[in-house]
């Protein structure tokens, strides 16, 4: 089974995300990256299919500016086979990405490609739905949970009310969720060694993607600063300000 990852470059998680003076969006200048934290839980997976005899190869897949390859090495590092580099500067929306997934499928012919449920910085929640849509794949999104099972794979799903579980035919499109597995750390002389595995580079032109965005981001603003919290003497001061000022009950 070959497994295409694809693994988004996003303002690291621990960083304090801050808006550009001008409102156009998030300032990423002189800001640590990293691969977005659903990404790391979906290269996890790929490698313990790897691990378990199921996949053969993996192929980490990265659109965005050069630098991204060093997301794509961390990938590597993990224990992705190979990468591909789709280069372009400047905004990808989730159709763009979808699009040129599904022109490195016809390329690479993957099984299974396994997506994060949602990149951190914008969280769209929309690359492997459109993905699923665009090929005529099944999916199983939000997936905590993958069993291969003779040929299909069973997958557990975390919905609103509890859990749902599916059998999907190949080839498929999974996006991960949070309990789905924790993703390692590279060792170092895995680090060394992802250092010498391949790294192709395209062009969106090249897969013959135009990845012009079809959405205007009007502006881009902080959250409201809360608001310091009152001490109240009794639950029926509380019940009394819950009913008469916040107005929630
Ligand atoms: P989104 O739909 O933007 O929330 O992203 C969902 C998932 O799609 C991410 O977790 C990645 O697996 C994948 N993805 C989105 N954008 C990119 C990108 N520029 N390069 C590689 N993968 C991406």
């Amino acid at each position: 089974m070959r497994l295409l990852v694809p693994v988004k470059r996003v303002v690291d998680y621990n960083v304090k995300v801050r808006v550009k003076a001008d409102g156009t969006g998030v300032e990423t200048v002189n800001v640590k990256m990293s691969m977005n934290p659903f990404d790391e839980i979906a290269v996890e997976e790929a490698v313990r299919l790897k691990e378990k005899g199921i996949a053969t190869e993996i192929i980490a897949v990265s659109a965005g500016p050069a630098v991204a390859q060093e997301q794509i090495r961390t990938a590597l590092a993990m224990g992705a086979d190979r990468g591909i580099l789709v280069e372009h500067d400047g905004m990808l929306e989730p159709l763009a990405v979808a699009k040129i997934l599904k022109a490195i499928i016809a390329k690479e012919a993957p099984d299974l490609v396994i997506l994060g449920k949602q990149a951190i910085d914008d969280d769209m929640n929309a690359t492997g739905q459109m993905l699923a849509a665009l090929m005529g794949w099944p999916q199983g999104t939000f997936a905590s949970k993958v069993e291969a099972v003779d040929g299909s794979l069973n997958i557990t799903r975390e919905v609103d009310g509890g859990l749902q579980k599916l059998a999907l035919k190949l080839p498929a499109i999974i996006t991960t969720d949070l309990r789905l597995n924790e993703p390692r750390y590279a060792s170092l002389p895995n680090i060394m060694k992802a250092r010498k595995k391949p790294i192709e580079t395209v062009k969106p032109a090249d897969l013959g993607v135009d990845p012009a965005p079809r959405l205007t981001v009007l502006k881009v603003e902080e959250p409201p600063n809360r608001q310091a919290g009152k001490k109240v003497g009794s639950v029926q001061e509380l019940v009394e300000k819950l009913r008469n000022e916040a107005k929630v009950i």
